[in-house]
């Protein structure tokens, strides 16, 4: 029995979108991408979307779009995907990381007005794990510092804040459709998302290499531009996933329900504090635990077969920003605490309940012998 970490979940629904796009002379920028826009957009209860060719993609055109560039500075959190950091740095501006909050893992509002300097450009907070951040608390002091805010749902489709959806809670908002979030556009994927005309057209001209206009003059370029384009069959797939979302959730769902019944009396560890839509299944073992532990404890998993992951690795503490801006550890201690004792288990829509059970059984024993 080999049980991945993640793996998506897709149907003859979905091979035969893609299949329908090879019958036809377009697979780029054609009207699978614009369905596919309209729809995630539809969902996610804003007005634009440009879909692009990943969720790092999308973060890049919005650093561009809102301008941030040489010495600005975005406030954002440690504890994500390399890509929510990294994104400020393709454009030289600085990013200054915030610690996070023990309970829901996301950026602390309270520590955010102390970092803020006339260099200050934006705030990018991510919804992790598809938690979404404390946006009320975020938007205030965006307002009164006139600061941008972005968005980084990459791992929150379908999670919910104060009865609105994830994706919408900023200037401009990204999914990404990686094979290991809750939905898929064939491999890579991503999309802005916003409110804003100008962001929006900003976003269509960039990712397709400048262009005056999505529909305009083939060679007209106006702006320095990228190749981030989304083929059609990716579209296709998006749009088949799309259609599937509600079934999706509940599927995911249900496989933590399951988690958490069979490890809720299980006094080493702690169960994730998920309060929305699921993206992975984390645990966190007790204080007692040191890092050392944790990483034995993943090695024996992957000896049985069951591949776990340390979600997150500090950002700061990665080698590239360790020895590019300084970084040590105890920079961010509520961050560091938290990464060195999370684990996070297999989690996608066909895991089994034999499955489970097998994982569950071998998490609770290696533990106990660690
Ligand atoms: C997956 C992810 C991204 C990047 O998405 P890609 O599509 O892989 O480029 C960005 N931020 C977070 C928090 C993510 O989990």
């Amino acid at each position: 029995m080999n049980i991945p970490l993640s793996q998506p979940d897709i149907t003859d629904l979905e091979r035969k979108a893609v299949l329908e796009v090879l019958k036809t002379p377009c697979l780029s920028l054609g009207p699978k991408v614009k369905e596919f826009e309209r729809e995630i957009a539809r969902y996610a209860g804003v007005k634009y979307a440009v879909a692009v060719n990943s969720g790092t993609s999308a973060l890049h055109l919005i650093i561009k779009a809102l301008n941030i560039k040489d010495n600005d500075e975005v406030i954002t959190t440690p504890f994500s995907f390399i890509s929510s950091s990294n994104c400020i740095l393709y454009e030289r501006a600085k990013p200054v990381f915030v610690d996070i909050k023990s309970d829901t893992l996301n950026i602390d509002p309270e520590l955010v007005e102390g970092l803020i300097t006339p260099r200050t450009k934006a705030i990018l907070a991510v919804d992790v794990f598809s938690n979404p951040a404390d946006w009320e608390e975020l938007e205030r002091i965006a307002k009164k510092y006139s600061l941008y805010l972005i968005e980084d749902s990459a791992e929150a489709l379908g999670s919910e804040y104060r009865g609105k959806k994830c994706g919408s809670f900023s200037d401009a908002a990204i999914f990404s459709f990686f094979p290991n979030k809750q939905i898929t556009t064939a491999g890579e994927g991503g999309v802005v998302l916003t409110d804003n005309k100008e962001i929006a057209d900003f976003c269509y001209s960039a990712r397709n290499q400048g262009r005056a206009q999505q529909d305009g003059k083939w060679l007209e370029h106006i702006r320095l531009g990228y190749n981030y384009r989304m083929p059609e069959v990716c579209a296709a797939m998006g749009v088949a996933q799309l259609e599937r979302i509600d079934e999706i959730l509940e599927r995911r769902a249900k496989v933590a329900f399951l988690y958490n019944q069979k490890l809720k009396d299980f006094k080493e560890i702690e169960l994730p504090n998920n309060t929305s839509s699921w993206f992975v299944y984390i645990i966190r073992l007790n204080q007692k635990y040191k890092q050392e532990d944790r990483d034995k404890i993943i090695r024996e998993m992957a000896d049985n077969e069951i591949q776990c992951s340390n979600y997150f690795q500090p950002i700061h503490l990665q080698p590239y920003y360790k020895e590019g801006f300084g970084f040590e550890q105890g920079d961010f201690p509520i961050c560091e605490q938290v990464s060195q004792r999370t684990i996070a288990l297999p989690f996608y829509n066909n895991l089994k309940e034999k499955e489970i059970d097998f994982i569950v059984k071998t998490l609770k024993k290696e533990i106990r012998e660690t």
